[in-house]
């Protein structure tokens, strides 16, 4: 799910508050490529949202309250160029919620969606927002439309992290934020709820 009813402090705690000089412009890109799921509207992702027209949302001035609420990621962080912008970079940066995760680290993630037609790889781009994302205790997923890849943490210490194995003593401390910042989505726990 990736458009729905959160808690929206969850976002600006994890990814911080709308960037006030940051407006959509002609951007339509999560009208299009994000599933929308809430009580009062919901769609499926990869196809544009009925409302959506050449000029934007046909219903802006009505639009649900899921709209008028959520942001991604680049509404959010002031350090992403403007040059990131989805409809300019071709990458969809969200904040992703999974309702029944398979491991701690994809529960609640960054994910880096790359669209359809996008050049954002050849043009460093998908770098340089990576090098941005990567920095903070949240996960970061890259999807290329095929393959979704875990960016951040790094595979040595996210294999620590959820095999419990114990660490080198080089990792040790990097293992240990990650764990007790995500123990609560383990697996054997969510399951037993
Ligand atoms: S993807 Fe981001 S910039 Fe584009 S319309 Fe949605 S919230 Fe606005
Ligand atoms: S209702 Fe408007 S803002 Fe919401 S997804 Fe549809 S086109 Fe976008």
């Amino acid at each position: 799910m990736n458009r729905g009813p959160r808690d929206p402090d969850i976002e600006t705690m994890l990814l911080g508050p709308v960037v006030p000089s940051r407006d959509c412009g002609d951007c339509t890109a999560c009208c299009t490529h994000l599933t929308v799921n809430s009580p009062d509207f919901a769609k499926p992702a990869g196809i544009p949202c009925s409302h959506l027209t050449e000029g934007g949302c046909g219903i802006h001035a009505v639009r649900p309250h899921i709209c008028r609420t959520w942001f991604c990621v680049w509404r959010r962080r002031a350090d992403l160029p403007d040059a990131a912008r989805p409809d300019r970079s071709g990458l969809l940066v969200s904040l992703n919620f999974v309702d029944r995760p398979q491991n701690r680290l994809e529960a609640v993630s960054i994910n880096i969606r790359m669209l359809p037609g996008s050049d954002a790889i050849r043009s460093g781009m998908a770098a340089a927002i990576l090098d941005r994302l990567c920095t903070a205790l949240v996960p970061v997923w890259f999807s290329d439309g095929e393959e979704k890849m875990l960016m951040h943490p790094a595979a040595d210490v996210a294999r620590h992290v959820l095999s419990d194995t114990p660490p080198p003593a080089s990792l040790a401390p990097e293992v240990a934020a990650w764990r007790e910042r995500y123990a609560v989505f383990d697996t054997d726990r969510t399951e037993a709820r």
